[in-house]
């Protein structure tokens, strides 16, 4: 078994803090026998500060090397100012474009004890368990020809161009299949083949790579719309829905809403396996570094938290230790645990370190 590392990138506001807490989970799992070897570096403006530069290119190549990376979150007033190319965030998206991170994953998970966070109906969501799995490196966001002309009327005309090759589906579908495979085993394919050539392409090569490589796995597909529709009439009818980089974007954040709290929603993105086997890949959590909580120890960390039982999951292959720190997060919960973003009547309001504390205590009581 070759090491298992990680890059820790905590950045700023709250991802150092949430990241503190995960720390310390990977300091409990080192004591019973699961040894995590932790690097960590500066990213964002934490490494503006030290260094002048959203990301140094001896950090991307860290990242390169150790491929696991846990992300805190970037940001801040103090760099808003800041040209695009200088800002914090560009730090996160050099790191996705150099490790090739094609694939964001986005489960959309409900704990039985926040179903009343959702501003859905408790029996439809309670329990929920779906990934949105989006092509994040191609379609509309990048194909050519896109921008703004000035027409000799004096009209203006935009363009925004959507295109995807075969191999740009083959990729994602095969990351959709073999995600079905490790939950409930079956994908859900969406675009609109019914007005768009791209829809129709997808359509076909998803359809192709399933009956090829992975006849095993329930495969159907769905026109976008009626995948939005979907979402929030029954969104149990779903494992593992894979789709393009807008339809992704929209849909991604319609799931995120089911849930109802940010503050627990994790991600993933995933790349290319090397010539090791090894895939690159980025954890994080969805929310921001949230300058108007950062420093006040008030901050929700199961988001990170979460996102780091995706690492034990997809990166170190390691689902009984995945599964047994999302069920130790479902106790904390139960047991009314609350940081004051999800904070409801007669539970007890927990500070970011406390919450640590709790879900320390909810491993050894799951043992
Ligand atoms: P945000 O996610 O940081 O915060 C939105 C709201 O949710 C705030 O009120 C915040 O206090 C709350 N919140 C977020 N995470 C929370 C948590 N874990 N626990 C408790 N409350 C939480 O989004 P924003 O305010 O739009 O952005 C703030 C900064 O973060 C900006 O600089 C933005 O560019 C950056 N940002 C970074 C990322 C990233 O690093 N991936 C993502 C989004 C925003």
């Amino acid at each position: 078994m070759s090491e298992r590392a990680i890059l820790f990138l905590p950045g700023d506001g709250i991802g150092p803090e949430v990241m503190e807490e995960v720390r310390r989970v990977i300091g409990w799992f080192g004591k019973r026998q699961l040894a995590i070897r932790v690097e960590e570096d500066f990213v964002g403006g934490a490494a503006i500060d030290r260094f002048g530069v959203p990301l140094t290119e001896e950090t991307l190549a860290k990242a390169k090397a150790i491929g696991t990376v846990m992300f805190g979150a970037v940001g801040g007033p103090e760099y808003d100012s800041l040209p695009f190319e200088k800002k914090p965030e560009r730090g996160l998206l050099r790191l996705r474009k150099e490790l090739g991170l094609f694939a964001n994953l986005r489960p959309a998970m409900v704990f039985p004890a926040l179903a009343d966070a959702s501003t859905l109906k408790r029996e439809l969501v309670e329990g929920l368990d779906i990934v949105i799995l989006r092509e994040l490196t191609g379609g509309v966001y990048f194909g050519e020809p896109r921008g703004i002309e000035t027409l000799p009327d004096g009209q203006k005309r935009a363009v925004d161009t959507q295109v995807y090759t075969t191999g740009e589906i083959e990729r994602i579908a095969r990351v959709a299949f073999e995600l079905a495979r490790k939950r409930k085993n079956k994908v859900t394919s969406v675009e609109k083949a019914n007005v768009m050539y791209t829809g129709v392409l997808w359509r076909e090569v998803v359809q192709a790579v399933h009956d090829r490589e992975f006849p095993d796995v329930a495969l159907e597909h769905m026109y976008a719309d009626n995948c939005a529709m979907q979402l929030v009439r029954y969104p149990k009818q779903f494992d593992v829905i894979v789709t393009d980089n807008l339809f992704g974007d929209l849909l991604s954040d319609c799931a995120a809403m089911l849930t109802g709290s940010l503050g627990m929603l994790p991600s993933a993105s995933l790349g290319t396996p090397g010539a090791d086997g090894r895939r690159p890949a980025l954890y994080e959590p969805v929310h921001g570094s949230a300058p108007d909580i950062a420093g006040k120890g008030i901050a929700n960390p199961l988001a990170c938290v979460l996102s780091f039982a995706m690492l034990l999951r997809y990166s170190f292959d390691l689902p009984a230790e995945a599964d047994r720190l999302e069920k130790a997060v479902a106790r904390v919960l139960e047991e009314g645990y609350r940081t004051p973003d999800i904070m409801q009547p007669g539970c007890t309001r927990v500070s970011t370190a406390e919450m640590g504390t709790r879900l320390l205590a909810a491993l050894d009581a799951l043992v």
